[in-house]
This record gives structure tokens, C-alpha cells and sequence, in this order.
């Protein structure tokens, strides 16, 4: 479904974030990318949705070379999730969950619905939270919301960087039991990035453990604790 073949990321500056990189994460995948900070997670993940651009190698989406798509038109067919700056702060809950499906020209009935559907799923009521601005919102409430607009439009593929690593312990362990349960029901391809081994090894189908822009090692969270 996600192809990495011999990737390379080369920044203007000459720094080599990510080196050869070879990894095929599977339909409906969760795959943890883990590893110090500096060691290429981010660069990885951002080549996905070209917000940064691959110097070498290729990556692939279902089969297809993402430089033969047009780069907005993959963004919004990708759910993507960081820590913090994610929501549009001068727009209501509602507008930021609707952002992708607004951009891909849904009609309103139809937006609104899914909204709807979506804040039901998250256990936020939605007369309760539809018109709130974040800042009207705990952190974890507002990271819900990052989730939820990253899932609006239905997308094959979501990317979360450190999307709890802001949080405090309880709200993370929320939130991450409700990304296992997201991922059950809906079979999202999610890759997601954290150097919090305890929180891969909750989450993760597959660990890929990085180090200076390699892959070190990929297993299953048993398979890497077998083999530190
Ligand atoms: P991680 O997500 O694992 O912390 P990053 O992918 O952010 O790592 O960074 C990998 C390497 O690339 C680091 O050495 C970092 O300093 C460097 N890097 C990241 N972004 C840039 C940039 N825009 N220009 C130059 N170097 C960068
Ligand atoms: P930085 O690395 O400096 O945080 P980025 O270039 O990654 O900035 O993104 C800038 C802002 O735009 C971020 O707040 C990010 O949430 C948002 N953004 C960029 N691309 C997308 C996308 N495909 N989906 C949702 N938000 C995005």
C-alpha cells in the first residue's frame, strides 16, 4: 500500500536525513516508525504527503509513484496529524473537521452529517462542542479533533507525528485507546511516528526502529522485545 524503495532525503543544506530507506507497509497497517529524535521519522513521513520531497529512491501508494500525482490533490486524499498548530484556531470544531471535504467541494448536508458522525464516534457531543473554537477546548479534546479532521473525508492513508507526545499521561492513554479502536473499526493505513517506546509497542502492528535516517530493525512489538 506504502512503499518505500531505497528512499533518500537530502536537504538543501547537505544534511542526509534518511538513507536507503526500503519498508512496504500493508493495507489497513499500523506501522510505528520509533527512534531518537533527529533520526528521520519526521522527513519520512512528511516525503509521504510531499511536504518535503524525496532526493532519491521512490515511494509508492498503492502501486503508484506519488511524483505522478498532482501534490494537492495527494495531500487531501491523506489524513495527516501532528502534535501541535494542527487546528485552525479562528475556525469553529465543526469548520476544522471539515476542512479536506470543504477543499474536495462536498456539499454542505453532507458535511455537516459526517461532522456530525464523527464527533458522535469520538464521544464529544456535538451540540455541546460543534461552534467551539479550539481554544475553548482541553489539549486532548483538541487533539480528538486534529483525528477526526485527519479522518473526515475518508482518506486510505493517515500520518500522525507525535500526535499525543503533547499530552498529559491519562489524556494520552485515551487517546490512544481510542486510535486502537478507530483503527479496528475503520482499517486505516496509519503510520505514525513517536520515540515513546511504550506507546509504539501499544499501538504498533509493526515497529520499524530508525537510527541516523536508517531502518535499524522492523518487528512486530514481540518479535523487538525477543531481540532488544
Ligand atoms: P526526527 O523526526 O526523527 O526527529 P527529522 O526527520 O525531523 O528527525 O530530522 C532528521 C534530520 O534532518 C535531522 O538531522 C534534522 O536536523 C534534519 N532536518 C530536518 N529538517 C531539516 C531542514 N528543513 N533542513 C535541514 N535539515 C533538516
Ligand atoms: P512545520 O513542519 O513547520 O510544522 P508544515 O509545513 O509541516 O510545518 O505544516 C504547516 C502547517 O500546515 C501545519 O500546522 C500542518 O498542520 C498544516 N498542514 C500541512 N499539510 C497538511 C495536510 N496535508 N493536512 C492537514 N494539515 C496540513
Amino acid at each position: 500500500m506504502v512503499t518505500f524503495e531505497n528512499v533518500q532525503k537530502k536537504y538543501p543544506d547537505g544534511t542526509l536525513a534518511v538513507e536507503s530507506m526500503n519498508l512496504e507497509v500493508q493495507k489497513g497497517e499500523l506501522v510505528v516508525l520509533i527512534g531518537p529524535s533527529g533520526c528521520g521519522k519526521t522527513t519520512s513521513l512528511k516525503m509521504i504527503n510531499r511536504l518535503e520531497e524525496s532526493t532519491g529512491g521512490k515511494i509508492s501508494i498503492n502501486g503508484e509513484d506519488i511524483r505522478s500525482l498532482n501534490p494537492v490533490k495527494l495531500r487531501r486524499g491523506i489524513g495527516y496529524v501532528i502534535q501541535e498548530r494542527g487546528l485552525m484556531p479562528h475556525q469553529t470544531v465543526a469548520e476544522n473537521i471539515a476542512t479536506v471535504p470543504h477543499l474536495l467541494g462536498w456539499k454542505k448536508d453532507r458535511i455537516e452529517k459526517r461532522v456530525d458522525e464523527l464527533l458522535e464516534m469520538a464521544g464529544l457531543p456535538k451540540d455541546k462542542y460543534k461552534y467551539r473554537l479550539p481554544s475553548q477546548m482541553s489539549g486532548g479534546q483538541q487533539q480528538r479533533i486534529g483525528v477526526l479532521r485527519a479522518l473526515a473525508a475518508d482518506p486510505d492513508v493517515v500520518l500522525m507525528d507525535e500526535p499525543f507526545g503533547a499530552l498529559d499521561p491519562i489524556s494520552r492513554d485515551s487517546l490512544q485507546n481510542e486510535l486502537i479502536d478507530i483503527h479496528k473499526k475503520l482499517q486505516k493505513t496509519i503510520i505514525f511516528v513517536t520515540h515513546d517506546i511504550n506507546e509504539a509497542i501499544k499501538l504498533a502492528d509493526r515497529i520499524v526502529l530508525m537510527r541516523d535516517g536508517k531502518i535499524e530493525q522492523v518487528g512486530s512489538p514481540e518479535e523487538l522485545l525477543e531481540n532488544p
